[in-house]
């Protein structure tokens, strides 16, 4: 007898089929959502900072005000179906992106090993460099902005 193969949810369901704790999983928690970012007023092009939101639990890389979080800090923007196709927006890694782009998540995402350590082993929660905006003035913003490397900002060694 050939035993079923188990298919997670996430390859058997599309985004915008998923139920709200399904859709609510898929965040890997990496915190780099919660990065301020600056924008090019001629180019539209968005640039990361590694600037974290006031509101962002750096150590622990959850948002400290979660539930309301959309009250208390205007430019927080929650994740939506409707928002899939604008989710170019969000870092490569985001898993939501990788998953909306691939199908599948990535192999270092909770869901497929169980918790977070494999993040925390390669560096991907944004715990390991940010800092608050609280901290900097926002005329120096400028001088905090990153580029992406394979999910870490490039001058970043997590060795
Ligand atoms: S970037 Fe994506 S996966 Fe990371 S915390 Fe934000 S929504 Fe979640």
């Amino acid at each position: 007898m050939i035993a079923k193969r188990y298919e997670p949810f996430w390859k058997t369901t599309t985004l915008e089929d998923m139920e709200s704790d399904q859709w609510e999983s898929i965040c890997d928690g990496c915190g780099k959502c919660c990065l301020q970012k600056l924008q090019d007023d001629e180019t539209d092009e968005v640039y990361y900072t590694d600037l974290s939101c006031h509101q962002l639990d750096i150590a622990k890389c959850q948002c400290k005000v979660y539930e309301t979080r959309e009250l208390l800090v205007e430019s927080c923007l929650t994740l939506k179906v409707e928002d899939i196709p604008e989710f170019h927006w969000l870092p490569d890694t985001c898993s939501y992106r990788v998953l909306s782009e691939t199908g599948d998540l990535p192999n270092w995402h909770p869901l497929v090993v169980g918790d977070d350590k494999e993040m925390q082993r390669q560096g991907l929660k944004v715990s390991h460099y940010a800092v608050s905006e609280s901290k900097v003035d926002e005329e120096d913003w400028d001088t905090h902005i990153i580029r992406w490397v394979h999910g870490m900002p490039e001058s970043y060694d997590p060795f």
